[in-house]
């Protein structure tokens, strides 16, 4: 669909104006690419950059769909808003998704045609989902491992990775989601029978994309949904030219999620200081005797929840056990069993936080009087066990602490 005036004779009937590739753009059942030309840009003032709006093309390799199902209950930014185009500076998304957009067969892979082609009207990201599986495997026995829509001319079986070669240089960006799409991931795995990689892997390190970004890699299995969400979104700034590309660590992980350990603000962190340990799963303590890897792997999940800003890991009693991490999953396994680095990191805090423990404790009995009690030697609550404040060597105790907190006051 060319001018206006094209449009509205379109609207007013003439059906044979505006078909692109014999498709209706106006038909809800046309691909995405079509259709979204019908589409008339609102006249706000929200769309700030050169793009008004850009491709999502999701795709899929070995995947069990996890990282979907985290990106739609993302909260910040939802999906609904990068979709309907109404956060300031972004352009308006539209997304090719292999589960869920509307269309199916040949009308979903004739986006992807049309994006090979150069026929959309404005850039693309890939965003892919699983491991990279080695087709020529496969294709050894005749087969494949990841199916992606026929060749329409001739009845061919095309795969994902080849959908892959055929439109990463054309990519505006691509972002592996997933460990799987990241590292390789659980199908990478001791036994991997399909040589899974990660995109990396797969693209190599020299890979630019077209506006000359490498990989971006957003791990977890499942990862958070809002990690993907809140990248795609300072991208997509960046692509529309109105914010510096975010910093990303040495592996393309996006730096300000990935920076800090789990164990650094887990809420349980408090209690491996003071050396208190769970012995079982349940117990509210920390749990790196149960296995736990949280101090070594970086992950946000401790602060940022799993759904919006509730759940994750050790928040609901799991043990940390390295989704994230290149290594996952062989160099954290066997599952379930205490890290051999954890055995001496415990004992140490056993040692030195069993001590401070019992200091805290003595100096939090005299935090919790007031000066009248501690002047009357009485505490008026009847609902104390003991009726009178510490006495002997803790009384002493609490008056040295006194006198050295208060000593730049003439220590009263
Ligand atoms: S549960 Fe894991 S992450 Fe949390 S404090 Fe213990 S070791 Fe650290
Ligand atoms: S805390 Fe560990 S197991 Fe949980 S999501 Fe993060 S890396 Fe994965």
């Amino acid at each position: 669909m060319s001018g206006g005036s094209e449009m509205e004779s379109f609207k007013r009937g003439r059906r044979d104006v505006g078909l692109i590739d014999g498709y209706d753009p106006l038909d809800p059942m046309a691909p995405i690419g079509v259709r979204s030309r019908a589409l008339e840009e609102p006249p706000d003032t929200l769309s700030l950059g050169p793009l008004k709006k850009i491709y999502l093309i999701w795709m899929v390799g070995g995947s069990c769909d996890g990282c979907t199902v985290a990106v739609a209950g993302g909260t910040h930014p939802r999906v609904e808003h990068l979709l309907a185009g109404i956060i300031p500076g972004l352009p308006r998304v539209e997304l090719i998704h292999t589960v869920v957009s509307t269309e199916v067969g040949p009308e979903w892979t004739h986006n992807l045609f049309m994006a090979e082609r150069g026929e959309l009207d404005a850039p693309y990201v890939i965003t892919w989902e699983g491991s990279i599986m080695d087709e020529s495997i496969a294709a050894a026995t005749g087969g494949y491992w990841m199916g992606l829509g026929e060749d329409p001319a001739t009845g061919r079986q095309i795969t994902s990775l080849e959908w892959l070669d055929r439109l990463a240089p054309g990519a505006a960006a691509i972002i592996a989601i997933g460990t799987c799409a990241s590292w390789g991931g659980i199908p990478a795995a001791k036994g991997n029978v399909t040589n899974s990689m990660g995109m990396m892997d797969y693209l190599g390190r020299d890979y630019r994309s077209a506006f000359g970004v490498p990989i971006v890699n957003i791990p977890g299995c499942s990862p958070i949904g809002d990690n993907y969400l809140e990248t795609a979104a300072a991208a997509l700034l960046f692509l529309n030219g109105l914010a510096p590309l975010p910093e990303f660590d040495e592996l393309g992980r996006p730096a300000w999620l990935f920076g800090e350990t789990v164990h650094r603000h887990c809420p349980r962190a408090g209690y491996y200081e003071e050396g208190v340990f769970a012995e079982e799963y349940g117990d509210k303590e920390c749990l790196v005797e149960l296995g736990c890897w949280g101090p070594v792997v970086q992950c946000n999940i401790a602060e940022r929840g799993m759904v919006d800003g509730h759940g994750g890991c050790m928040q609901v009693g799991g043990i940390c056990i390295g989704c994230t991490m290149p290594g996952f999953p062989d160099k954290f396994s066997p599952i379930f069993e205490k890290s051999p680095g954890s055995m001496l990191s415990s004992t140490t805090s056993k040692i030195t936080g069993g001590f401070i423990r019992r200091m805290r404790n003595m100096t939090r009995v005299d935090k919790n009087m007031t000066a009248r009690w501690s002047a009357d030697g009485a505490i008026s609550s009847g609902w104390a066990r003991s009726k009178t404040p510490p006495k002997g060597a803790l009384k002493a105790f609490h008056k040295a602490y006194s006198t050295v907190q208060h000593s730049h006051e003439g220590g009263r």
